[in-house]
């Protein structure tokens, strides 16, 4: 803090959502803008006993003091934006950006039609792509010349900057995953743009020199939805006997999955210039870490794989998920410093 970015580091669905739903109630920054690509991503938040699938109001929407912003960068669907709007009655504080461009039905028909998007690259069929084509072209139409967005457009860049300057808090929400990125990832298995924590800055107007943290988040196992290689993909019966079954919450499909991946772990950590990693879902690896709070709750079989992560990535873990609600999770940032404050691994603080 007071700019911090978070990231997925595999390909997504890392639980990002609920990251970046701890920090928003647990750091109660001034502004959570969303950065990322746009309606084809889904994060899954559960707050107060509700289960909310966010694909475009930033995650961050729990704290009622949360300013809700969506970068310039990230292509809207109004129907998602109005029926999320609702959903989460965070109408009176969300502002989207004059410079969206706004996803249209031709582009989820262009996408459906596409037997290469459909089959091949195994796309979500939202028509992001298609939007992201058009704006390319300069052709897409932007949030400014939509009457019925009035009420919701604005500066957002000018609102960040704003609140930067004035040293508030701000948490830059991306989406997708690492390798899911049009410049880094498994092209052509991969999204429409650049998914790294550099292109959410890009998508929200902060530049590089503004940052002071990026959380990159990695689940305890990896997992794939669509189309695209996953390096040590096990079938879906071993996948069903350890618990790790899975589903996409934009498309319903069932997710590959494969064991924690520390090449590609270290890969993202680089791509991103990670000061943290979040690490989600140890309780499904390790149930004996079920709602786990505190470090000293965790057996030695669960605390030699975070300090695994950490020296193969030479980045602090400082967030463990041990669960899906908000309370489930061991937070690490006051006793583990970013690399930049000397990190203190978890293998010696025990
Ligand atoms: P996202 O797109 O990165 O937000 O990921 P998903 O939408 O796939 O959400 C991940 C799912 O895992 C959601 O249902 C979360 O509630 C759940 N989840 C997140 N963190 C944890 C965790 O640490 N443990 C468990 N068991 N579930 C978690």
């Amino acid at each position: 803090m007071p700019c911090t970015v978070i990231v997925g580091g595999f390909f997504g669905d890392e639980g990002k959502g609920k990251i970046a739903a701890y920090l928003a109630l647990k750091d109660k920054p001034d502004t959570c803008v969303r950065g990322g690509n746009g309606p084809n991503a889904g994060h899954t938040v559960l707050h107060d006993g509700v289960q909310y699938s966010l694909r475009l109001i930033p995650s961050g929407f729990v704290n009622p003091g949360t300013r809700l912003l969506i970068g310039p960068g990230v292509p809207v669907d109004q129907i998602v934006l109005m029926d999320e709007l609702r959903k989460t009655g965070s109408e009176h504080r969300i502002e989207i950006d004059n410079q969206c461009p706004i996803v249209e039905p031709r582009h989820k028909e262009q996408e459906s039609r596409s037997d290469h998007l459909s089959k091949k690259v195994g796309s979500t069929k939202s028509g992001v792509g298609a939007c992201n084509a058009e704006r390319a072209l300069r052709m897409a139409r932007l949030a400014q010349s939509v009457p019925s967005l009035k009420a919701y457009v604005g500066d957002t860049v000018g609102e960040v900057q704003k609140a930067l300057s004035e040293k508030k808090r701000v948490i830059v929400e991306g989406t997708q995953g690492t390798f899911l990125s049009l410049y880094h990832g498994t092209y052509p298995y991969v999204t429409s743009k650049d998914t790294t924590a550099s292109a959410a800055c890009a998508d929200v107007g902060v530049g590089p020199t503004q940052v002071d943290e990026v959380i990159v988040i990695f689940k305890a196992y990896v997992t794939r939805v669509g189309e695209g290689p996953l390096e040590g993909q096990l079938e879906r019966e071993e996948v069903a006997r350890r618990g790790w079954t899975e589903f996409g919450t934009v498309t319903g499909r069932e997710r590959r999955a494969a064991p924690f991946d520390f090449k590609l772990a270290k890969r993202a950590v680089q791509l991103n210039g990670a000061t943290q990693i979040a690490l989600t879902k140890l309780d499904v690896l390790f149930p004996s870490t079920k709602g786990a709070q505190r470090l000293e709750d965790l057996d030695k079989q669960a605390t030699n794989f975070i300090s695994e992560i950490e020296k193969q990535t030479g980045v602090p873990v400082t967030l463990v998920g041990t669960g899906p609600n908000e309370k489930d999770l061991i937070d690490l940032r006051t006793t583990v410093r970013s690399p930049r404050l000397r990190a203190t691994p978890i293998a010696r603080q025990r």
